[in-house]
């Protein structure tokens, strides 16, 4: 909890302005009141008065904190632990290690992967969480873990009715003991959106909580829960968060479930009522052309993961028709067993070199507007434009604090291009949350880092067994997987978003 009272001077540092000079920002202080900025500019030290407590940023560069607007906190632990597989395959895998886990092991990976979202500069996550079971208890776990690091959450525990085997196209035609494998079984609507409002009640939006309306994907639930979840949104004036077009198979899924709509997951939640400014979807890899012309229209905005949507062979979006079309555009990073690492440098580098790799002609985007993508992109998705994204008085203090004698800025020759092309997080030492340093001088300062190292060393031997056991029971559904993956590979639908392979020249 931020003191309002306390005042902070964080003097004399290069203070990024999106809107000021991206390559050279000036140098000002920042005089933090409470949990906002107060004023930025030159010598505020008069103005901060004799009580205020002084972070020296000299010889370095001050930042907005970034926003990862894609993010789930269930599988942290699970970094590492997979590669080769399509998104479709891992889930098989992912989905259990996150699943009626111990409440211990519940805590520890909500501040693992906090913790590394604030080394890496990023000060809010969209924790579009995985709660199962879905219990007061484990939600009020992973609430009291976000308090006690003291990163902000835009929090929203995923609602579905429809079960996990949606996710796989033709599953239908699997034997019913494979289907079980692939997840048969969703709580009822009603059940779900009580479960919600109960959450939201105990726990109201406070500093550094936000809320949030997440709808798994249009597959994974009921036009009567998808509406409702629009409901929701709409009455508390929050944002909707929902998986989009993240695989070709959802592309056959939309066409063949959804033919009613135009086969169409866009037309559909047009016709459903929930297209509009509050709607924000994940990944949106094989949105067709037309499709980007409505969410354009109605203000709806997208979650590029590059990193994620590469590590799970589902492709790559396609970022150049999407600035084209005028759709919003935010950054997200994804889970942790996906793109290993909750970095946003990554997720705007990929941005700006698959913009460049899509686009022979010299011209934009630039590392700016990945910046912005990454900051206040994101902060629209929920609601919080104006809020935070930018270092300006008025709004949020929510910044990092970069070491400029890091190698990556030996020699420093632009601000935005080198945040995005040459950071690794490495340059990160202090990391201001709501007014409040949360590391300071690389040191964590709200929680034991040691401590909890052990805590987590001492979980995995179990971990890693649960994790055998389900590679183990898994590896029936594996043939059939394959045989539907095939098939969804095998339908034309007229457009790609793979690197295309070189064929043999015949003369
Ligand atoms: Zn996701």
């Amino acid at each position: 909890m931020t003191d309002r009272a306390r005042k902070l001077l964080v003097k004399g540092g290069r203070v990024y302005d999106h809107d000021g000079d991206v390559h050279m920002p000036a140098f000002a202080d920042i005089l933090i009141a409470g949990d906002r900025i107060e004023a930025v500019g030159p010598d505020l030290t008069r103005q901060a008065g004799p009580e205020a407590e002084i972070i020296d940023a000299a010889g370095r560069l001050v930042v907005p904190g970034m926003f990862n607007a894609h993010y789930h906190s269930h599988d942290t632990l699970c970094r590492g632990l997979f590669e080769e597989l399509p998104l479709e395959f891992w889930l098989l895998y992912a989905q259990p290690m996150g699943a009626d886990r111990p409440k211990e092991e519940v805590r520890l990976r909500t501040l693992v992967g906090a913790l590394e979202s604030l080394r890496c500069g990023i000060t809010c996550v969209q924790d579009m969480l995985g709660l199962v079971p879905l219990n007061a208890d484990y939600l009020d776990i992973v609430l009291a873990a976000y308090e006690e690091i003291g990163i902000r959450v835009v929090f929203s525990p995923m609602v579905f009715d429809i079960p996990a085997a949606a996710m796989t196209r033709f599953s239908e035609e699997f034997p019913p003991e494979i289907r079980a494998l692939l997840g048969d079984r969703a709580l009822a609507a009603r059940e779900q959106l009580d479960f919600l409002n109960d959450a939201m009640r105990r726990h109201p939006a406070r500093d550094t909580l936000h809320w949030a309306v997440a709808p798994f994907a249009p597959q994974r639930c009921s036009p009567e829960l998808m509406r409702a979840c629009g409901d929701l949104a709409e009455s508390h004036d929050l944002a909707l968060y929902t998986h989009v077009y993240e695989t070709r198979a959802q592309v056959l899924i939309a066409q063949d479930q959804f033919a009613a709509h135009g086969g169409s997951f866009i037309q559909y939640f047009k016709d459903i009522g929930v297209l509009g400014p509050r709607l924000n979807i994940a990944h949106s890899v094989w949105i067709g052309r037309e499709e980007m012309d409505m969410m354009a229209e109605a203000d709806a905005g997208v979650v590029l993961n590059h990193v994620c949507n590469l590590k799970l062979k589902n492709g790559i979006a396609p970022v150049c028709d999407l600035r084209e079309a005028g759709v919003r555009v935010a950054l997200g990073c994804d889970n942790c067993s996906t793109s290993d690492i909750q970095s946003m440098f990554q997720s705007m580098k990929l941005y700006a070199l698959f913009c460049a790799g899509s686009d022979p002609e010299p011209g934009p985007p630039l590392a700016e507007a990945a910046l912005r993508h990454a900051t206040l992109g994101s902060a629209r998705t929920a609601r919080l434009d104006g809020v935070i994204g930018a270092l300006k008085p008025g709004y949020k203090a929510d910044m990092s604090i970069i070491d400029l004698t890091d190698s990556a800025y030996l020699p420093f020759n632009s601000a935005a291009r080198q945040l995005v092309y040459t950071e690794t997080g490495r340059g990160i030492e202090t990391v201001i949350v709501d007014g409040r340093p949360v590391i300071r001088d690389r040191k964590v300062t709200t929680i034991d880092e040691d401590a909890l190292r052990r805590e987590v060393e001492a979980i995995m031997p179990r971990f890693r067994a649960d994790y055998a056991e389900i590679r183990r029971s898994r590896e029936a559904a594996l043939p059939h997987m394959l045989d539907a993956h095939r098939r969804v590979w095998s339908r034309d639908i007229g457009y790609s978003r793979f690197i295309n392979r070189t064929p043999y020249r015949t003369k």
